[in-house]
């Protein structure tokens, strides 16, 4: 048995491990390296969209390294055209920056607001961010997320946010009642690190309604849940709107780091040569996977598979779990679910390891499910019949 320690001596403490090591994976398994197999439910952290050593991406990656892995921004990489285009015609936005991660994506969001108050005479433009928000670990991302536990030892955080609660139309006209100054809003589609909390569909058509009226750029951040992972390419289309601008990473590379922000008619066209960039950002290893990730989706019928299998998955959840003291509630969409315990549930990431399955705790509630968006029924039913027990005995315990 490899031994695993608990620290590593030469990488930085930045994260708790839990003490396993993973050698290979395939579809939604994955094998550590004493051979011992799991049931990922997590797929990266909703990164791994096609799971493990999926068929079709493992010989158009092993054909691109061999092609070329990078090149830099000063010559054109004609599959970032190619993926720009299929972004812009799945999301019916107009034009695509490209990067490596999704606080990158976030950070050129905020630019981009920014430099459109800028545009319009707004020397210190101000952005609504929203409670529990979670955007990334840069100083500016840090400080639109909100979460004091990740912010405190890194302050001064950045100035120019107005933090408002989820679903709530009064709160946010409230908080920008006669300020000129505000230029956009900024909010996941469904909170992922804060809990899996969804925005209503209804309050979201009121924030499009309210960013018409007030000519403010309404910037959705699916890093996370968007992709496919809800059932739509983008978890803010089940509401019937349009973002201005939407920042992506996680899954769109199924694994390679990509990140992209698409933006819309009104924010299309701010950055101009000199304004923004980045060294990795579009590279042709990056950008093969999004071409084929994207288009093995739409060949494997993907998108509808999240929301079936979702819908299944949780419908499962429910059966297994009603009546339970301490389940607070079952959430989420397609393959994006959240159940509430009553308690903080950290432990469980552990228990559930220990008995060959893949979980996140976020919110430290909120058991939180992503799966790779392949994952059958029959899948989904394994996973329901393997946490709830666990889940079971946790409360009893
Ligand atoms: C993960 C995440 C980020 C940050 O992405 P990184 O690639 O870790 O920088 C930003 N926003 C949301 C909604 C996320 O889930």
């Amino acid at each position: 048995m490899a031994h695993i320690e608990a620290a590593s001596p030469h990488t930085m403490n930045t994260y708790g491990r839990l003490p396993i090591a993973l050698e290979r994976g395939q579809g939604v398994r994955v094998w550590d390296v004493n051979g011992k197999e799991y049931l990922d439910a997590l797929a990266g952290i909703a990164v791994n969209t096609l799971g493990h050593n999926h068929p079709k991406l493992v010989p158009a990656l092993q054909d691109q390294v061999a092609k070329l892995i990078h090149v830099s921004n000063y010559y054109h990489v004609p599959n970032a055209e190619k993926l720009a285009a299929k972004l812009v015609e799945l999301s019916g936005m107009t034009n695509v920056f490209f990067c490596s991660t999704g606080l990158e994506a976030n950070e050129a969001a905020l630019k981009l607001a920014r430099k459109y108050g800028h545009d319009k005479g707004i020397t210190h433009p101000k952005i609504v961010v929203y409670e529990k928000a979670f955007h990334g670990r840069s100083i500016a991302t840090l400080s639109a997320t909100g979460n004091t536990k990740i912010q405190q030892g890194f302050g001064p955080l950045v100035e120019g946010f107005v933090r408002v609660p989820v679903n709530d139309i009064e709160s946010l006209k409230a908080a920008t009642a006669g300020d000129k100054d505000v230029v956009a809003v900024f909010f996941e589609t469904i909170q992922g690190e804060g809990g899996v909390n969804p925005m209503s569909l209804e309050y979201l058509q009121q924030v499009r309604a309210l960013c018409d009226e007030r000519d403010w750029l309404m910037m959705i951040d699916e890093v996370q849940c968007g992709m496919g992972r809800t059932g739509k390419w983008f978890a803010h289309q089940w509401a019937g709107i349009h973002a201005d601008v939407m920042p992506l990473a996680k899954g769109l590379g199924s694994g390679v780091p990509i990140g992209a922000v698409v933006a819309g008619p009104k924010a299309a066209h701010i950055f101009q040569p000199g304004n923004h960039g980045t060294t990795f950002g579009g590279n042709p290893l990056a950008m093969r996977a999004g071409v084929e990730t994207i288009r093995i989706m739409e060949e494997d019928g993907l998108l509808d598979n999240a929301a079936r299998v979702g819908a299944h998955l949780q419908a499962g959840l429910g059966r297994a779990l009603a009546g339970v003291a301490g389940v607070k509630e079952i959430r989420g969409r397609g393959l994006m679910v959240g159940v509430e315990l009553d308690r903080p549930c950290g432990a469980l990431t552990q228990i559930c390891c220990d008995n060959g399955l893949l979980i996140s705790v976020t919110a430290d509630s909120v058991i939180r499910l992503l799966p790779a968006l392949i994952m059958t029924p029959a899948e989904a039913d394994e996973l329901v019949e393997r946490l709830a027990p666990l889940v079971k005995q946790f409360l009893a315990g």
